[in-house]
């Protein structure tokens, strides 16, 4: 089943929730272990991000440094299948990205993908490389969002890339795409990026998801500014609780959003990270309350690959 299909027949604040594949090396099972508690709460759909490659640099005895590349969570597509085998009632929904990928590669993803029966996705542009300082598209790759969202399209439509292909199946996938209460951290104005977000809805998105954020009044006035400019379909917040004492400024500078004066109060008070964990769960169970008393269609959580405080605050909400 669609996940639009699922927000349009709830009659209540939906639970939801995106798990990371396990690094490289780990083994699939500390995915189950993320999902087995969760299930209480009945989740309709589970996210699955990608993570593309990174560049590091390993420093040799002889002090030389070498440049390298490594994909550090690789099998999403995997990953997505092994979850929609485990847990039946479940639909998965893996996340694509531009990033790495030139359209060829994501067509033979999305055949993959469609091939397993997944057919729900979160369309994404990816984040720069570390290395870079700005989005660097894959060679015959795409530059933005939409583009994929376009491609996409066309396969449900029956268009591959080659075009001499005959009598080709058509795809059905269905998706939703991000959004950003505080702005996108490239985009000049929050006016600039609705156009933009209004452009990908307007090429079939059918829901958006949105970065995290700390302060429900920044997700109400999004939804107000999503509104007066005709975005009108479902806007999903997204809660990440903070776990740890560095979150305090990873988490502005890495996704250029702010934290309240007074849960960074709470934070800066904390002697260690349990007592961080602690106060990261409880303003989540508040913004949670908040969010579903108005009525909002899931409240979707970043896990980061642990459950314990998720648990508590869906047991505290749902
Ligand atoms: P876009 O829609 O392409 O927008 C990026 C920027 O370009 C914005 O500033 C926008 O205003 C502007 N823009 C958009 N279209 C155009 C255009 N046609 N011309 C000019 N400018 C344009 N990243 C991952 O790598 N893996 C994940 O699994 C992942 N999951 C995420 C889940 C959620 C819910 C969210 C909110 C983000 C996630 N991200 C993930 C991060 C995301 O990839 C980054 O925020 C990325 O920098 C932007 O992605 P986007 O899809 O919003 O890009």
């Amino acid at each position: 089943m669609k996940v639009i299909d699922h927000i349009n027949n709830s009659k209540k604040t939906m639970f939801s929730f995106e798990i990371l594949p396990p690094l490289k090396g780990k083994d699939i099972n500390l995915i189950y272990e993320v999902i087995d508690p969760l299930m209480e709460f009945n989740p309709k759909y589970v996210n699955i991000t990608y993570h593309r490659e990174e560049v590091v640099y390993k420093r040799h005895k002889t002090g030389l440094l070498e440049k390298k590349t490594v994909h550090k969570r690789p099998g999403t597509v995997a990953i997505a299948a092994a979850i929609k085998y485990k847990y039946n009632d479940v639909n998965v929904v893996p996340h694509i990205i531009c990033g790495g990928f030139s359209k060829e590669e994501t067509e033979n993803a999305l055949i993959d993908l469609h091939f397993l029966g997944i057919r729900n996705l979160l369309v994404l542009r990816g984040d720069p490389l570390s290395a870079d300082k700005e989005f660097m598209p894959e060679q015959n790759g795409h530059s933005h969002a939409i583009e994929l969202i376009n491609q996409i399209q066309n396969l449900n439509k029956g268009v591959y890339l080659d075009e001499e292909l005959e009598n080709t199946t058509k795809m059905d996938f269905s998706f939703g795409v991000a959004g950003y209460p505080e702005k996108h951290f490239e985009s000049p104005n929050i006016e600039t990026d609705l156009k933009y977000l209004k452009d990908k809805i307007k090429a079939g998105a059918g829901y958006i998801v949105t970065q995290m954020f700390f302060d429900n009044k920044k997700y109400f006035d999004f939804v107000d500014l999503c509104r007066e400019n005709d975005i009108n379909v479902p806007i999903i917040p997204g809660l990440k609780p903070i776990s740890i004492q560095k979150h305090l400024t990873i988490l502005p500078s890495t996704f250029s959003i702010d934290i309240p004066k007074a849960l960074s109060n709470e934070l800066v008070k904390c002697k260690n990270n349990d007592a961080v964990r602690q106060v990261g769960v409880e303003w989540a169970i508040e913004q949670s309350k908040e969010l579903i008393a108005k009525n909002a269609p899931a409240v979707h959580y970043y896990t980061m690959g642990k459950a314990d405080n998720i648990y508590k605050i869906a047991k505290a909400v749902f």
